[in-house]
């Protein structure tokens, strides 16, 4: 291989410089000439995609419908909830300029779009019977960040879906909570091969302008959180503001009740962090554009043997995704280098010797086994192989993030364990913002979440001793 093409520090000893060389070394991301705005090349994109489409069915068995919303929003808009406005001005990209000139209202490039698609649905509910509708667009979001940027992980530009559902009760919006949390947990599970602890956010970690957020929050390799999707219940706070309103049955008008759900590029970001290795990503075999490259090992004077054979042998594998690499020039072990970065999940060997054996050689991408198909059996036992890749990373990845989590009531452990060894720390907690903000100041740690199954509540707050009220996790978060 040749030695600047790889990855050249390990991801034990510095994740952040393994985490950029792995998404681009693959050739799976490029920088765009914007800071913060990056371009997903086809390996890459196609795993969006294919996101994209599992969750989109899952909505629409749900009943949620697809439409499409306006990128600009008037100033004016934006600025008519409050709180929405407040959290979202500091990072809002402005229009100012059609051309030559100056307009006479600044036009925000949405950094979501709650308050340009309120306004507009307003006039199309009417009644009870238009009740519930629930509308979902997949659009990209602009979001102005001074931090430092990280591909996927803090960004300009994004890559989402955005749930709007508006009821008639409270009670059937947050029947809503478990259906699309339970769609993003499957979509996670199945698809990224991704754990996540589901807990509601505390009130100051909440979606500006609801009432209450949960979330799915995630383990990144160094032991730092990150909060994958959320949905969050809106209550009539911008149905007020929006004046979002309907006839009930007795011909009475009532302000509608909201939801608002996330699942955005994000999680691939997470996904590559967590599964990938020293030799580059790992890619879950279902969102992976090639799942079986066939190399073929050959001298010049078999070569054209061996290349017909390896394409018969990629003919076996039936619906699989497969590519052979028949590239001239390069030596096999720079091909399976190559592949390997690029985290194809399986690799099959096809030379001289399995072509008489009619034995392949298959080799599984996170652990390097090896084991020898004959070629009557290789779509089923591919097929199978892939599986089993899938469940093992799903599941070095769910024993990383439990333990990661260490239950703890004193503080003073607690700082100790944020310090030295990370993770979050499941702990008790009194429900004040003051202590929350302490602990924050303290440790640098916030409330990633408070897990929804909260049995094992008790003892006293943390930081205060006061009786606690939720068991929270607090965790150094991205
Ligand atoms: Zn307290």
């Amino acid at each position: 291989m040749k030695g600047d093409k790889g990855i050249t520090v390990k991801k034990s000893q510095d994740f952040s410089q393994w985490y950029v060389d792995a998404i681009t070394k693959s050739e799976f991301i490029d920088y765009g000439p914007v800071s913060g705005m990056i371009a997903l090349r086809p390996d890459c994109y196609f795993i969006w995609e294919r996101v994209q489409a599992a969750t989109d069915e899952m909505f629409k068995k749900i009943g949620v419908t697809n439409t499409y919303f306006p990128l600009f929003i008037p100033e004016r808009l934006l600025k008519k909830e409050a709180e929405h406005i407040e959290h979202f001005s500091a990072e809002v990209a402005w229009v100012t300029h059609g051309g030559k000139s100056e307009l006479e209202e600044r036009l925000a490039v949405r950094p979501t779009s709650e308050t340009l698609m309120y306004e507009m649905v307003a006039k199309w509910v009417k009644s009870w019977r238009d009740l519930p509708m629930r509308l979902n667009q997949w659009n990209n979001v602009v979001r102005w960040e001074f931090k430092h940027p990280t591909p996927f992980i803090r960004g300009r530009e994004f890559l989402w879906n955005e749930g709007h559902s508006i009821y008639a009760s409270e009670k059937e919006t947050m029947e809503e909570r478990d259906q699309i949390l339970g769609i993003y947990h499957k979509v996670l599970k199945d698809y990224l091969a991704l754990p996540g602890i589901i807990g509601r956010k505390s009130e100051q970690e909440r979606f500006a302008g609801g009432i209450a957020s949960y979330s799915i929050e995630h383990m990144m390799p160094d032991g730092w959180a990150i909060q994958g999707p959320a949905w969050h219940y809106d209550g009539q706070k911008f149905a007020k503001v929006f004046e979002l309103s309907f006839l009930n049955k007795n011909e009475q008008k009532e302000l509608a009740w909201q939801s608002t759900y996330a699942i955005s590029t994000r999680e691939l970001g997470v996904m590559f962090a967590v599964h990938g290795d020293d030799k580059g990503l790992i890619v879950p075999p279902k969102l992976s554009r090639i799942q079986v490259i066939v190399v073929p090992i050959y001298k010049s004077e078999n070569s054209d043997k061996v290349v017909k054979f390896a394409k018969t042998v990629a003919s076996r594998l039936g619906s699989l995704r497969s590519h052979v690499d028949d590239r001239d020039g390069y030596s096999p072990g720079w091909k399976f280098n190559y592949w390997e970065l690029r985290g194809v999940p399986l690799r099959l060997e096809v030379g001289e010797k399995e072509m008489a054996s009619g034995r392949i050689v298959a080799c599984s991408r996170d652990t390097f086994e090896k084991v020898e198909i004959p070629v009557e059996e290789l779509e089923e036992r591919a097929a199978k192989l892939l599986d089993e890749l899938h469940e093992r990373i799903y599941k070095k990845a769910d024993r990383h993030l439990h333990s990661m989590i260490t239950k703890e009531n004193d503080y003073k452990k607690m700082r100790e364990i944020l310090e030295k060894k990370g993770g979050m720390v499941h702990a008790p907690w009194c429900g004040e913002n003051m202590c929350e903000d302490k602990i924050k100041e303290e440790t640098g740690a916030k409330i990633t979440n408070m897990p929804l199954d909260q049995s094992d509540l008790k003892g006293n707050c943390i930081y205060c001793g006061k009786k606690a009220k939720h068991m929270a996790n607090f965790a150094k978060s991205y």
